[in-house]
C-alpha cells in the first residue's frame, strides 16, 4: 500500500509547477532506521492525518520524505537573502525540502517541508543534516509560539535518523517535519526579482496573493496591496514578540514569511531579565538583532521587499519608489499601536486611553530594566496585585519604593485580573528549561521534553503549588549563548 492510499491526504505541488524556475526536483536523503521522536497529534488531525499512520513505519517514511505521495514533487526551493545586511543572491534551501501543500481543515493550504533531509544543490559547504537538539528546539518554541496565538510555523514531527552529524563534536542526526502557511520568503522575492524577469517576479506575486491575501487581488494596485498587507502583517507580528520577550536572533531577510508567520527558529530565545539591548545569538556581535532592534530591523526588510517589488508597483520607477515609502510610511504606526494595545491588556488596562496608559508603560519598562527583572515572571505575578495581592510581583525588585508607587497609580486605573491572566503566559519555553529538556532528549530521554511541552503549549493555565517550570533560572544556569544554521 502506497503512503498516500494509507494517509488519504492528497498533496499537491503548486510551488513546483507554477514557479518551476524557483524550484530543484530534489529527493530527500534515504535513511534506513528511522525512530519517530515526537508527533504532533492535533496538528496531524487538523491536516487529515490519522496519528497512528504517521506513528507507522509507512508514516514516518512519509513524514522524512523518503516516500513520495501522489501528487507531491519535492523541491529544494530558491531564495536570496540579506544575512546581517549582506546580500546573497543565491541561498536556498540547502538541508531542506518542501515535499508539498496539503489543505488543512481551514481550507488553507500548508507546505509540509522538510529541515535537515540532506545535501541539495543549494548546500554549499554544508553537509545538508541537522542534529536532534536543534530541531527538538524548533518544535518546543514554535509550539509554544503557537500556543501563545502568535502566527508561526508549526512541527508536525521530529525523527532521529540514527546517524552521526559532525558538529562541535558528533551529534544524533534529526529530520523535523516542518507545517508552514507557506515558505515564501522577502528573500524569494529578492530572488525572483535578482534573475530580471518581472513574468516570474508577477507569478510570484501572484502566488503569494492567492495564497496569503487573496482579498488583495482585488485591489486598484493588488501588487501595492500586497505591500502593505504584508506590512500590516509583520507590524502585528513583531509587535506579539516583543510583548512575549521573544527575540528571533536572526532576522535576515531569507528569515522573514511573506505570511506574517515566525519562521526559521535557529538562535531565537526568550527573554530572561528585561533588558532592551539582549542578544542571545554567538554570532550577532554587533547587535543587529538585539530584543530592542526588532521593529527596525522588520522594517528595513519591508524596504528590502519594496526593492524587489518595484517594476510591479508602477511602470515609472519614480513612482513605484514614491508608492512604496508612501506604504512603508505606515509600518511604524501600525507596529506602535499593536504594541500599545497589547501593552495595555498585559496591564489589564484595555478600557483606559492610551494617553492615561502610556507614561505608567514607559516608566514600568525603566523599572524592569533598572531591577533587571524577569520578564515572564512579573507581568504574571501583576496579575496577582491586580487581585490585591501584590506581594510575589513586590519582590522581584531588590529596591521596590518606586514600583510601590508606580503599583498605586495603576491600581486606581482599575486593571481587569481576569483579562490579563489570558495574555500574560505562567510558561514560556525558557532557555534552561529547553537546554535541560534537548540534553536529555540527545541522550535517549523523552521525558523533560515531554513534561515542558505539556506546560508551553497550554501556558496561560497556571499549575498549582511552587512550579519550577515557571520559575526564572537559577543563577549557575549562568549568561546564556544560542547558536545559527545547527
Ligand atoms: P539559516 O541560518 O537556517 O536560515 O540558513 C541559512 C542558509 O544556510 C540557508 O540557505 C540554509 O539552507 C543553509 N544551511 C544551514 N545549515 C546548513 C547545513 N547544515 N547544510 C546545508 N545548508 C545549510
Ligand atoms: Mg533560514
Amino acid at each position: 500500500m502506497s503512503a498516500a492510499a494509507a494517509s488519504t491526504v492528497s498533496f499537491d505541488s503548486r510551488f513546483a509547477t507554477e514557479l518551476a524556475e524557483m524550484a530543484i526536483p530534489w529527493r530527500a536523503e534515504e535513511v534506513p532506521e528511522p525512530r519517530l521522536l515526537v508527533l504532533n497529534g492535533p496538528l496531524a488531525a487538523e491536516l487529515g492525518f490519522t496519528p497512528d499512520f504517521l506513528r507507522s513505519p509507512e508514516g514516518v517514511r512519509l513524514l522524512i520524505g523518503n516516500d513520495v505521495p501522489d501528487g507531491a514533487t519535492p523541491v529544494a526551493q530558491a531564495y536570496s537573502g540579506h544575512q546581517f545586511g549582506w546580500f546573497s543572491p543565491r541561498l536556498g534551501d540547502g538541508r531542506a525540502l518542501l515535499l508539498g501543500e496539503i489543505a488543512h481543515v481551514d481550507g488553507r493550504l500548508r507546505d509540509i517541508h522538510l529541515k535537515g533531509s540532506g545535501r541539495t544543490p543549494f548546500a554549499r559547504g554544508g553537509d545538508g543534516l541537522a542534529a536532534i537538539g536543534p530541531m527538538l528546539r524548533e518544535y518546543i518554541v514554535s509550539e509554544a509560539m503557537h500556543a501563545l496565538g502568535i502566527p508561526t510555523t508549526r512541527s508536525l514531527a521530529v525523527v532521529a535518523t540514527q546517524r552521526p552529524v559532525q558538529r562541535e563534536t558528533v551529534l544524533p542526526g534529526a529530520v523535523l517535519t516542518r507545517v508552514a502557511g507557506s515558505h515564501l520568503r522577502v528573500g524569494s522575492f529578492q530572488y525572483a526579482r535578482a534573475t530580471g524577469d518581472d513574468g516570474l517576479l508577477r507569478r510570484l506575486a501572484d502566488h503569494a496573493i492567492a495564497r496569503h491575501y487573496p482579498d488583495v487581488a482585488e485591489a486598484d494596485n493588488p501588487y501595492l496591496a500586497l505591500f502593505d498587507a504584508v506590512i500590516g502583517a509583520q507590524a502585528s507580528l513583531v509587535a506579539q514578540w516583543m510583548l512575549v520577550g521573544f527575540i528571533h536572533g536572526v532576522m535576515n531577510t531569507d528569515n522573514m514569511a511573506i505570511s506574517g508567520e515566525t519562521i526559521d527558529y535557529g538562535p531565537c530565545a526568550f527573554m530572561d531579565a528585561f533588558d532592551p539591548a539582549t542578544v542571545y545569538s554567538s554570532i550577532d556581535e554587533a547587535g543587529r538583532y538585539a530584543y530592542a532592534n526588532q521593529p527596525l530591523i522588520a522594517e528595513w526588510n519591508l524596504a528590502r521587499l519594496a526593492e524587489a517589488l518595484l517594476p510591479l508597483f508602477d511602470d515609472d520607477e519614480e513612482r513605484a519608489v514614491e508608492r512604496a515609502q508612501e506604504s512603508l510610511g505606515a509600518f511604524r504606526r501600525l507596529y506602535s499601536a499593536a504594541w500599545t494595545a497589547g501593552m495595555k491588556a498585559k496591564l489589564g488596562l484595555d478600557r483606559v486611553a492610551d494617553d492615561a496608559a502610556s507614561p505608567l508603560i514607559d516608566e514600568l519598562l525603566g523599572l524592569l530594566r533598572e531591577a533587571g527583572v524577569d520578564y515572564t515572571s512579573f507581568f504574571r505575578r501583576l496579575g496577582s496585585a491586580a487581585r490585591g495581592n501584590g506581594v510575589m510581583a513586590r519582590i522581584l525588585f531588590p529596591q521596590p519604593d518606586a514600583f510601590d508607587a508606580w503599583v498605586e497609580r495603576w491600581k486606581a486605573l482599575g486593571p481587569d485580573a481576569d483579562g490579563m491572566d489570558r495574555v500574560n503566559p505562567a510558561y514560556v519555553p525558557r532557555n534552561h528549561l529547553v537546554e535541560e529538556a534537548l540534553a536529555a532528549a540527545t541522550g535517549g530521554d523523552l521525558e523533560p521534553l515531554g513534561r515542558l511541552l505539556e506546560r508551553v503549549t497550554d501556558p496561560y493555565r497556571e499549575r498549582p503549588g511552587v512550579d519550577r517550570y515557571a520559575a526564572a533560572a537559577p543563577e549557575s544556569f549562568g549568561p546564556y549563548r544560542t547558536f545559527c544554521g545547527t
